[in-house]
């Protein structure tokens, strides 16, 4: 059966990889990109998800294309790292801005289709970095943490409803996020990854497929690691 999906950040990196991978199934996809030109192959919405207008305006586009979105991979995030003491309140509060109430403002909107379709797959995109913690990413790491509070909660408010929150904690993946880190930085991260590499980003598409198939109908409220054994299960 051919859904109606969301992907935010899906014109590049995982979020592009997710998309691929609800395509390739045969589900309507949606992204959002914010500049340039987004992939083909897509009903790409230009869509900034720090901004309530653009974000209601998308969902109009996306319902009158595709109908309301019943899958919603909320992927689009941002880092911004800083030592604490350097840390700007700019750099807190921008990370928290896209990463956490950017993801509240796409959860919320998605919710009111779902709600009436009494039915509705949720994905959001963490990080093992918010389970475990990481030196320089104060503000990143807290956004990706409050991620998993934000989905529980909503695990339990709207269980009863067939709406399912999960969560994917990605490790470190090759995407344009990752190649900003020094080589040093690379080195010191692969040495702690059991599987010894990067993830390539269609295995956290994979997972996230998972979470929105059937197969995955009796799960909420869960963090699933895709993190080569970085997090040993956290
Ligand atoms: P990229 O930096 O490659 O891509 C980020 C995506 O988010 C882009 O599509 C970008 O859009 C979008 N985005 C950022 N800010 C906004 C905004 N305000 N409104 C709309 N879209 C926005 O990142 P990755 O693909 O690496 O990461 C995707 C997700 O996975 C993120 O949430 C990240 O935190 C998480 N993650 C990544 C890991 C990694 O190792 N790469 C590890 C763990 C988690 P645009 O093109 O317009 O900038």
């Amino acid at each position: 059966m051919s859904r109606s999906v969301l992907v935010t950040g899906g014109n590049r990196g995982i979020g592009l990889a997710i998309a691929r991978a609800f395509a390739d199934a045969g589900d309507k996809v949606a992204i959002t990109y914010r500049s340039g030109e987004p992939p083909a192959g897509f009903l790409a919405v230009r869509c900034d998800i720090t901004d309530a207008e653009q974000v209601e305006q998308a969902y109009k586009e996306i319902e009158e294309a595709h109908g309301p979105v019943e899958v919603l991979v909320a992927n689009a995030g941002i880092t911004r790292d800083q030592l604490l003491m350097r840390m700007s309140e700019e750099d807190f509060t921008s990370v928290l801005e896209t990463n956490l109430t950017g993801t509240f403002r796409v959860v919320k909107r998605a919710n009111r289709g779902m709600l009436r379709a009494r039915k509705g797959r949720v994905v959001l995109i963490s990080s093992v970095v918010g389970l475990l913690g990481s030196a320089g990413q104060a503000n990143y790491a807290a956004s990706k943490a409050g991620l998993v509070g934000f989905a529980r909660s909503l695990a339990r408010e709207l269980g009863s409803r067939n709406i399912t929150f999960n969560v994917v904690a990605p490790g470190f993946v090759d995407t344009d996020m990752t190649r900003e880190l020094t080589e040093e930085q690379q080195a010191k991260i692969l040495a702690q990854v059991p599987l010894a590499r990067y993830a390539k980003t269609e295995e956290i598409a994979a997972a996230v497929r998972f979470l929105a198939s059937d197969d995955a109908s009796y799960i909420t409220g869960a963090v699933i690691p895709v993190d080569g054994g970085l997090g040993m299960g956290h």
